[in-house]
């Protein structure tokens, strides 16, 4: 049973992290920004709500966001783990997936900071707004999520670290390096990878 958070700014390579953690811990990545694209795609209720929002770079709202995740950890899959991708952002979404927890008998087991500097994480976005096309990467919103994050997000990272759950690592390198440094942070505190996919990683 391992609970993780993976934090970091947008274009830290926190998808393709969370992706590698994944297959090697044996729990499901739960991306709130895969939900609202997933959502968004298929033209539900929820996706024509925050598209606007979405693509301008701002936040969803709390009571949204919060609601959306609160009904994807009851799904079976989740219960027993997780690696929360993207969530909480605020800190008001840090309070209720404390309650939300905390009513379910649970702890976070800890929190990953992916950090990056600015100009390689505004170049990595570029990149992969022509590879993926996603409407939210345009140079203006970019640079907007930048400062959201600093503004909104950045102040979490101190309330974990005073819990004891905040593990830095430097995200820049190459893939399977920055993967290492995580699974050696993750097996520090006693959280180890399935040996079989650490094998093949
Ligand atoms: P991401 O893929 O994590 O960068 O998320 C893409 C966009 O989805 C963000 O820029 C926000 O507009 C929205 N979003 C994702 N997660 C959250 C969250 N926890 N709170 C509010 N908005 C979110």
């Amino acid at each position: 049973m391992t609970r993780l958070l993976i934090v970091g700014p947008p274009g830290a390579g926190k998808g393709t992290q969370a992706a590698r953690i994944t297959s090697g811990y044996g729990v499901p990545d739960i991306s709130t920004g895969d939900i609202f694209r997933a959502n968004i795609k298929n033209e539900t209720p929820l996706g024509v709500q925050v598209k606007a929002i979405i693509d301008s770079g701002d936040y969803v709202s709390d009571e949204l966001t919060n609601a959306l995740v609160k009904s994807r950890l009851e799904e079976d899959d989740a219960l027993d783990g997780f690696l929360l991708d993207g969530y909480p952002r605020t800190l008001e979404q840090v309070q209720y997936l404390d309650e939300l927890l905390a009513g379910k008998g649970q702890a976070l087991d800890a929190v990953i900071q992916l950090v990056a500097d600015q100009d390689e994480v505004v170049a990595r976005l570029r990149k992969r707004a022509i590879e993926q096309g996603r409407t939210d990467d345009t140079e203006d919103a970019i640079r907007h999520r930048q400062e959201v994050y600093a503004r909104e997000t950045s102040p979490l990272i101190a309330v974990y670290r005073d819990r004891g759950l905040l593990i830095e690592v430097d995200g820049l390198g190459e893939i399977d390096d920055v993967a290492g440094r995580i699974a050696d942070a993750l097996a520090e505190r006693g959280i180890a990878a399935n040996e079989s996919s650490v094998e093949s990683a």
